[in-house]
């Protein structure tokens, strides 16, 4: 047994001198837990890395003993996982929030006015915005007026953001500007009027109108508000996002800086259908320019259920004879998803009502002919009737859905849906079991930036404070390995991006993190305590917190 042992020892030595002699690294990470989150979900001990990429993974020895290497990081048995990669989210809507009035968690509105009336005072653009505001944390949980800002500010204009970015509130000097009036009718929005008088309030569509003559800030400008979001984004983990929704004025300054590796957090970038980004997708089509991939449209079915602003098939049980809307009739919806299709380019879809969700999985379908692995994905998938899942399951329709909304919207989302429908709501686990995929991620800044926090919400169905006991439809939840999968290859794959990253596998990038505290095995509680401790995209450190 003992000479065999020997005889196994000698022929590895040999091997690995016969293989690595010579060989060097940029860098070894080692002592480590390395869940690598490949088919097998193989955990690694050390991982070598060169130009960007991981050329090694196996035993402590074998690493180390194999590769020249100046520069070793002793992860003291700390897990480490692939970089988490956010799969909705909007990079520059969070970076515009550091701009603005922080209103997020706001008990009152009064307390949105205090906070409004501080930040005016150190704000230098004569348009003060803001975002975050959420009246269900109310008493009373009613949309507000403008009637308080427009006597504290006659002459600014002010507008300011619902925390699903779906509803705002602007003032009177705001709707001046918008040549916004009682008469005014919007398609794909509402202008809220009372009585003949404007409230302020502004769904959807009707949100443009003000938005649009808000003096654009300038880019350099706003490529350092980029850098500033970036950094926060790799100090939770994050070295890839799908950011939804991509306007041709944007998609423009992105190529720019993309190409000048002015950011470096990989992106996704999803295109909104204008006429310009069309243009650019059926001459320029798939195009990769330094860590920018683009291949997406990014289109929008319905608004969101906190505004009743998404499409439902039978009324909403809190306002009878509502329904929601389809921001766009279903015919335009399918002439852009088959533009798509006929140039390679996949569509990612905002569904959130049952309603919108079906127009959508139907165009879908159609269009799934012959394609069968276009990874279309349907963005939220919140309210599915159970006769719909089907089409997830038959046409390899992706799920890209946000673990937080369901921890934030479960306090009022029963009032909206009743019980019957939610039933059917935030079904994350059936939609996995249909798809046997599902893409996680926040749609931040609608929720906070933090991956940790998805992960946990996932697996518990709770919010931070632990409530409800049990979770939130605990049979939805998933596993761990779900959750991390969901977190990492799944978002990957569903970018045509697995071959590149998403696990820790030889020839792949070299993009991970290195964590406080193992969330694969650590109290659930415990998962929100837990710290990045470093981020590397391509092998480089972009955040360290040591
Ligand atoms: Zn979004």
């Amino acid at each position: 047994m003992k000479t065999n042992r020997f005889i196994a020892g000698l022929f590895s030595l040999l091997l690995f001198t016969g293989c690595y002699q010579g060989d060097s690294a940029d860098l070894i990470i080692h002592n480590a837990q390395i869940y690598s989150c490949d088919e097998s979900f193989t955990i690694y001990e050390a991982m070598a890395i060169r130009d960007g990429k991981i050329i090694q993974l196996g035993p402590e020895r074998e690493i180390l003993n194999g590769y020249k290497c100046d520069h070793l990081i002793d992860a003291q048995l700390r897990p480490v996982f692939p970089g988490f990669h956010d799969g909705h989210a909007h990079f520059w809507g969070y970076a515009k929030t550091l701009a603005q009035a922080d209103l997020t968690g706001s008990a009152s509105f009064d307390e949105c006015i205090d906070r409004i009336q501080s930040f005016a005072e150190t704000c230098e653009t004569e348009w003060i915005e803001g975002r975050g505001w959420d009246q269900t944390l109310w008493d009373p949980a009613a949309f507000p007026n403008n009637a308080r800002l427009n006597e504290l500010f006659p002459d600014r204009p002010i507008l300011i953001r619902r925390v699903d970015g779906h509803a705002a509130l602007a003032n009177q000097a705001a709707l001046d500007l918008a040549g916004i009036t009682s008469a005014t009718v919007i398609e794909g929005g509402w202008i809220e009027v009372i009585d003949g008088n404007l409230t302020g309030i502004l769904l959807d569509n009707a949100y443009d109108l003000v938005a649009g003559v808000i003096p654009e800030m300038d880019p350099d400008t706003k490529l350092a508000y980029l850098k500033r979001a970036e950094n926060s984004l790799f100090e939770v983990g994050l070295t890839s996002l799908n950011d939804a929704g991509i306007n041709h004025e944007d998609r423009e300054l992105f190529e720019q800086w993309y190409g000048n590796n002015d950011l470096t957090i990989k992106s996704y970038a999803m295109l909104f259908a204008d006429d310009e980004n069309l243009d650019f997708a059926k001459t320029e089509g798939i195009k990769n320019i330094g860590n920018l991939h683009i291949g997406s449209f990014k289109l929008l079915a319905d608004g969101a259920l906190g505004s009743r602003g998404a499409c439902l098939i039978s009324p909403y049980s809190d306002l009878t004879d509502h329904y929601g809307f389809l921001l766009r009739d279903s015919a335009a919806l399918y002439d852009i998803a088959y533009f798509a299709s006929e140039i390679g380019y996949q569509v990612n879809t905002h569904c959130i009502g049952d309603s919108a969700n079906r127009v959508m999985l139907k165009i879908y379908a159609d269009l799934n002919q012959g394609k069968p692995d276009h990874r279309w994905k349907i963005e939220h998938a919140q309210v599915i009737q159970p006769e719909d899942f089907a089409y997830f399951q038959n046409h390899h329709i992706i799920p890209s859905v946000q673990p937080t909304h369901c921890t934030s919207d479960m306090r009022w989302a029963e009032q909206r849906l009743g019980k019957h429908r939610l039933k059917h709501a935030y079904a994350y686990q059936t939609l996995l079991s249909k798809t046997g995929m599902i893409v996680l991620g926040t749609d931040f800044p609608v929720e906070r930036i933090y991956p940790l926090e998805t992960f946990y919400a996932a697996i518990t169905r709770q919010d931070r404070e632990g409530s409800p006991e049990g979770g939130f439809y605990p049979d939805e939840s998933l596993s761990r390995e779900e959750a991390l999968l969901g977190m990492t290859i799944w978002p990957a794959f569903s970018n045509f991006e697995d071959q590149e990253k998403g696990t820790l596998e030889k020839g792949k990038a070299a993009d991970f993190v290195i964590l406080t505290k193992d969330i694969m095995k650590i109290a659930p509680s415990e998962i929100l305590t837990t710290f990045v401790e470093q981020t590397f995209v391509d092998g480089e450190c972009v955040f360290d917190g040591r």
